[in-house]
């Protein structure tokens, strides 16, 4: 993906696969949500595997400008929890001619384990001269209250610039608060000239959650709230011809919400 002079290109570190209807039903949905069973998915085919399973990638993004390297969120890490399993983000990354010491920011969209994984290991910084950039409310709502993110993320604390809500990071990247799925959930905006491009984080974790406004979420926090910011983000993104992708996306494939003849339709590329 190429956004003006920026260029963006997914970093898998794994691709975890459940049966579409259990992916909604098991990983934190609110019970009585759309997408937990069969005929919610019925509309949904081309977003499901040909063998009916739904692919959720682990990963995050790479994201070059003129003089920095930086990642948009670092995958699940060297780990196996239930169907997810990490392990090749490094890998990935030096396919790309990137080496852990080339990345100069970690920008997380929210500190859940799936997208801190490679941010530090066994206690140590992964990435040694980056400065690793979270919002602030998430650092308040996760390190300290959740041992496990704790353990993860306390060894940053050094090299950590939170950011508050919405603003600019540094030229070309601007954060736009977008809580419920977490207190600090941020979607990440890319933009050179009059191009530009989302990474939404898990504000979606899946692009049926733009197609219909009462499809269920994952996860969140606060379900009521992170309703609310999916909707508006719909509302936003249809017809703006906006290139937007999430983590958990099949691929991490950038596509467009487009609407016509009264319905909304995903367009990848
Ligand atoms: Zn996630």
């Amino acid at each position: 993906m190429q956004v003006g002079a920026i260029s963006i290109e997914p970093v898998l570190d794994g691709v975890a696969r459940m049966k579409p209807s259990a992916a909604f039903r098991g990983m934190g949905a609110v019970a009585g949500t759309k997408g937990t069973n069969d005929e919610d998915w019925a509309p949904h085919r081309d977003l499901i595997a040909d063998d009916g399973m739904l692919e959720i990638a682990l990963g995050g993004f790479l994201v070059r400008t003129g003089d920095r390297v930086v990642l948009v969120d670092t995958g699940l890490g060297d780990m196996e929890r239930g169907v997810m399993k990490g392990g090749q983000f490094l890998i990935e990354l030096a396919k790309l001619g990137v080496q852990p010491a080339d990345v100069t920011d970690v920008v997380l969209t929210h500190l859940h384990f799936d997208h801190v994984g490679w941010s530090t290991t066994h206690g140590e910084i992964v990435f040694p001269n980056a400065t690793y950039r979270c919002d602030a409310r998430d650092w308040a709502h996760f390190v300290g209250p959740d041992p496990g993110a704790t353990k993860k993320l306390r060894p940053l604390e050094g090299q950590l610039e939170p950011w508050s809500g919405t603003g600019t990071l540094f030229g070309g990247l601007d954060t736009m608060s977008a809580p419920g799925h977490t207190p600090g959930s941020t979607i990440i905006v890319v933009s050179s000239g009059t191009d530009r491009a989302m990474m939404l984080g898990d504000v979606v974790h899946c692009p049926v959650e733009l197609l219909d406004d009462e499809w269920g979420g994952m996860g969140d926090v606060d379900p009521a709230l992170a309703k609310r910011t999916r909707v508006a983000l719909a509302k936003e993104l249809e017809g703006s011809d906006t290139p937007v992708a999430a983590a958990h996306f099949p691929g991490m494939r950038f596509g467009r919400l487009l609407t016509g003849s009264g319905k909304r339709s995903w367009v990848v590329g």
